[in-house]
């Protein structure tokens, strides 16, 4: 039995605020993608 098909079943992480896939390198705390937090950093 393969384990990769656990892997593949877990949910993707969606940013809650344009709602675009969150890339699996960025931390597991962040809830935004890395243009949201972007757009944060510079206001
Ligand atoms: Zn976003």
């Amino acid at each position: 039995m393969l384990n990769l098909d656990f892997y593949r079943n877990l949910p993707k992480k969606e940013c809650r605020e344009c709602g675009s896939e969150i890339k699996e390198q960025y931390e597991s705390y962040l809830y935004e993608c890395e243009h949201c937090i972007g757009k944060y950093e510079q206001t």
